[in-house]
């Protein structure tokens, strides 16, 4: 008989809990000035604008920038991309990649630490916080407070504000799939569609989830880019580093003391780059995977420099090769030229100017043409072979165009009854087509033929097809 395992007890169970999952503590970040925060306001200012503001933006009387999927068409500043045009986006996508892949190479998570939304909405919410609820100390004093009339009333503001942004959110980025302008009639006027308010409050509550709530828990855990860039970087890339050696041994001091003279570095251990960094960690342990290149702790170390009056940079953006050979800044800077760079560079050179040199050359017409599968071939009366075919016309222009085709490749072809199409602004039609040759000019067999659609009037464009004409 076996002997039954003994069953595990709550204490086990609870311990081995611990042992995977670390319990979340609440990051109370300080708020911080420096050269790095102006950036990433200057950032979060230049992104937001774009996003709350493109799609209110109005180009020949549509919205400049519309992703209409009902229709399958984009429309960007005047121009039409269909599902044909697919490559651009693959392009594009590309060269976000390569973008990114350069810019990880040259100074580590700069898109995380000033680009990416999942920072720029946590410093929106934050920010939002520090008004309403103050900085690092009253935040934590509040939260361990008992719950009274004021904190009610804090909280109930907070979340109020964050509410009002994230739903704004939502419905910008809804307005970027429907025209924004009727969709905003529709929400003053409570007519919203059913598909309309699931993703603006779907898009708006992740955001309060996201921007609120989880924060560094999205850059440590949820993001895959957190685990893969460091297969990017090399010791040449220029990332968030403390200068142990400058720094070590770490202490507290007396006034106008020569920290050598005590055997000490120029860490005056105020753990102030702790308290400032959004992810909560403390970048004299090392580089770590979770910090996301903010700057902060640059920014509020050197601020301590200031203080302590000694010079700025124990916290700063540097290579590991930089650090380990002393390299001036004239040095870092020669090295960030170097193999991987120039080749990421080239590449987003070349893709760039495919993307734009096929944008510019795009066809405003577009001409498809496949064989009719149930009428190859047949004679016809008055003496013609007649071959059937499917014509898709497309014209991306926003003018309503007449297209005139024509045929060419064997004596006497010709189009047969209709050979002249409407084909109004943005639109793509599929229509028969029919093409004859007289029996007597054709032996049997399969001729190579051109089909040519060209527009009337003033500037003229065309497209053209080859396929094969059958004679029976
Ligand atoms: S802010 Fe600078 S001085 Fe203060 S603990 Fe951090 S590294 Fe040391
Ligand atoms: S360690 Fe510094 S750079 Fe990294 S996330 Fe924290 S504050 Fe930002």
């Amino acid at each position: 008989m076996n002997a039954k395992a003994p069953e595990p007890s709550e204490d086990d169970i609870s311990a081995s809990e611990e042992w995977l999952y670390e319990v979340r503590k609440k990051i109370y970040s300080r708020a911080v000035t420096g050269w790095f925060n102006n950036w990433r306001v200057i950032m979060v200012l230049l992104t937001q604008a774009l996003f709350y503001g493109l799609p209110w933006l109005q180009w020949d009387g549509r919205q400049a920038v519309l992703l209409d999927l009902s229709t399958r068409k984009f429309y960007f500043f005047g121009m039409i991309l269909w599902p044909q045009d697919v490559i651009f986006l693959a392009l594009l996508l590309i060269i976000s990649a390569y973008g990114l892949f350069l810019f990880t190479a040259i100074a580590g998570r700069l898109f995380c630490g000033y680009a990416c939304p999942q920072t720029v909405y946590t410093e929106i919410f934050m920010w939002i916080e520090r008004k309403v609820e103050g900085d690092r100390l009253a935040r934590i004093r509040l939260d361990g407070a008992d719950w009274n009339a004021r904190k009610i009333g804090k909280k109930t503001l907070k979340h109020g504000l964050w509410a009002a942004v994230a739903l704004w959110t939502g419905f910008t980025f809804v307005g970027y799939f429907t025209p924004i302008i009727a969709l905003a009639g529709q929400v003053i006027s409570a007519s919203l569609g059913p598909w309309q308010t699931f993703w603006i409050l779907f898009y708006g509550f992740a955001t309060y989830g996201n921007a609120g709530f989880m924060r560094e828990q999205v850059c440590k855990y949820m993001c895959p880019y957190a685990r893969f860039q460091s297969v990017m970087i090399d010791k040449d890339t220029l990332v968030v580093t403390y200068d142990t050696e400058r720094g070590e041994p770490r202490g507290k001091r007396g006034k106008n003391v020569d920290p050598r003279s005590e055997g000490k570095g120029d860490c005056v251990d105020c753990s102030i780059c702790v308290q400032v960094c959004p992810t909560g960690i403390d970048i004299r342990d090392g580089l770590q995977y979770m910090c996301i290149g903010c700057g902060a702790c640059v920014d509020a170390c050197d601020q301590v420099m200031d203080k302590v009056g000694y010079p700025r940079g124990l916290i700063r953006y540097s290579s590991e090769n930089a650090m380990k050979n002393k390299w001036t800044k004239r040095q870092q800077w020669a090295h960030l030229f170097r193999p991987r760079i120039l080749i990421y560079t080239a590449l987003l050179i070349v893709m760039v100017s495919l993307f734009v040199g096929g944008l510019a050359t795009r066809d405003p017409l577009k001409m498809n043409v496949m064989r009719d599968r149930g009428v190859l071939s047949r004679e016809i009366p008055g003496g013609l072979v007649e071959n059937v075919y499917q014509i898709q016309l497309m014209n991306t222009t926003e003018k309503s165009r007449k297209i005139r085709v024509e045929v060419k490749g064997l004596e006497g072809l010709a189009v047969h009854e209709r050979d002249l199409y409407e084909l109004p602004a943005s639109t793509n039609i599929l229509e028969p087509l029919e093409v004859t040759v007289p029996v007597d000019n054709a032996k049997k067999g399969i001729y190579k033929i051109e089909i040519t659609a060209t527009s009337q009037g003033d500037q003229p464009i065309s497209a053209s097809s080859k396929t094969t004409f059958i004679v029976p």
